[in-house]
């Protein structure tokens, strides 16, 4: 690895020079100027891992990016191809000696380049249908998920699929994905009490896809959390995180987002806001960075950023009431990325797993590693996807586990498909849907 400079190999069709089709923001700028080049991260990097390119790594999509905010090079096809097959995991961050925060940088650059993408009308309209019409609107998307229930209750699902109208990853995804017959939104009310003396009062926020695909798990997760003295609000006018948004560059979108759930959360009084999806905890801790620049939220940012807290990394900071039932299970943790490297939340989801009285709990190879799900990734990007897909069930496969525990809706959805495809038959679980059985409610199945 060491300290040579990244080399951009010129391609066909790069224009030499020309217009500087980036202007990064100050935080941006500042973190490009922290990368000394020194090739830490590379050996981290799941897609240089596989390819082997410099311009597939960390470094070289860094040197890519400030080459395009100084115009020495033009967004073509392929230098878009480069930076799209990043997964925005951020192992490249918890390698980084220098600290370099390279989320900030990609996810400002892909936001920018959105408005120079060349994309075929339908696609356009695809594309803000899902973002402004659907991920925003709780509403529209319980009655999408209605939809795709019946769908697969008549089989229709199945029959597009074999019809070709519905293809590839999109079509498998959705096979795995069984809607249940209740949304959370349908199970869970509104406010829930405190089992004995209150000693925290939280808002949980219920998530887009967790809402319609993973009921169970907040259910789960409330229980867990009233039965520790926790008072935990739902409110009804959240929304999606935003997350989504980010993933497809649409940061205004994702701003807009923010400020909903923002006002939403700060009305409920809670002393912390709780997520059980990594991704949903990680957009949600950086609020305070992406309204910065908004006079009207940037301090409410701050104050909300600093209340949030994923599930695991919240009740393994209190004084947990110890679970009383054995879960007599071969267990093994999937680090989800954007716990992991986004929020540094490693220990605390094997603390809680650790004190399920019968559960064997083994490690697992890379568990840091991604699997292949990184918000759309795995539908966008199906190829490198399914390669990392394939690598994280090898690994599983290797450690004789019977459930992986995690605590991500997006990695548990591709592990559930990587279990179907490649075995080996795990179950795959929330580490709350454990935790829960170990309290005696429900049966954890998400
Ligand atoms: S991002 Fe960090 S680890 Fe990677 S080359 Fe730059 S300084 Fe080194
Ligand atoms: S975010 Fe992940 S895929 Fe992207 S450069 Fe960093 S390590 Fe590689």
């Amino acid at each position: 690895m060491g300290c040579r400079p990244p080399v951009i190999v010129p391609e066909r069709g790069d224009e030499p020079a020309g217009q500087a089709v980036l202007a990064l923001s100050a935080s941006s700028r500042a973190a490009l100027d922290l990368c000394v080049h020194c090739g830490f991260c590379l050996a981290v990097c799941p897609t240089y891992d596989h390819l082997g390119i410099e311009d597939d790594s960390p470094r070289g999509r860094l040197h890519l990016i400030r080459n395009l905010s100084e115009g020495n090079i033009q967004p073509t096809g392929k230098v878009l191809e480069h930076l799209d097959l990043c997964l925005d995991c951020r192992a490249c961050e918890s390698a980084c000696p220098a600290g370099v925060r390279y989320g900030v940088v990609i996810e400002d650059a892909r936001a920018q380049l959105e408005a120079v993408r060349p994309r075929p009308f339908w696609a356009g309209g695809l594309r803000a249908f899902f973002l402004r019409g659907v991920f925003p609107r709780p509403a529209i998307l319980r009655a999408l998920a209605r939809g795709l229930r019946l769908s697969q209750r008549l089989g229709l699902d199945r029959a597009a699929t074999k019809l070709g109208l519905v293809r590839g990853r999109m079509a498998l995804l959705a096979d795995t994905a069984r809607v249940p017959r209740q949304f959370s939104s349908d199970l869970l009310p509104g406010l829930t009490p405190a089992r004995g003396a209150r000693r925290y009062k939280v808002a949980l926020l219920q998530g887009c896809v967790n809402d319609v695909l993973f009921g169970p798990t907040n259910a789960a997760s409330v229980r867990v959390l009233a039965a520790n003295g926790c008072e935990v609000s739902i409110p009804a006018g959240q929304c999606c995180c935003g997350s989504l948004a980010f993933h497809f560059g649409g940061i205004e979108q994702a701003r807009a987002q923010a400020r909903r759930n923002i006002d939403v959360f700060l009305e409920t009084g809670a002393e912390y806001i709780i997520t059980n999806a990594a991704g949903c905890g990680s957009t949600m801790k950086q609020y305070d960075h992406l309204l910065a620049g908004d006079p009207a939220y940037a301090e409410k940012a701050r104050l909300v950023s600093a209340k949030v807290r994923d599930i695991t990394e919240f009740l393994a900071s209190i004084d947990l009431a110890p679970p009383p039932l054995p879960v007599r299970v071969k267990a093994t943790y999937q680090d989800a990325c954007h716990l992991a490297h986004g929020q540094g939340v490693r220990a605390q989801p094997r603390k809680l797993l650790s004190m399920i009285p019968g559960l064997e709990l083994v490690s697992l190879r890379d568990s840091d590693t991604c699997c292949g799900s990184a918000g759309v990734y795995n539908i966008v990007q199906p190829e490198m996807a399914d390669a990392l897909l394939r690598r994280k069930m090898e690994n599983i496969a290797a450690t004789g586990a019977q459930v992986v525990a995690s605590a991500n809706a997006g990695c548990m959805m591709q592990l559930r498909l990587g279990a179907r495809l490649y075995g080996p038959p795990v179950e795959v679980l929330h580490v709350i849907d454990l935790l829960d059985r170990a309290y005696g409610e429900g049966n954890g199945h998400g």
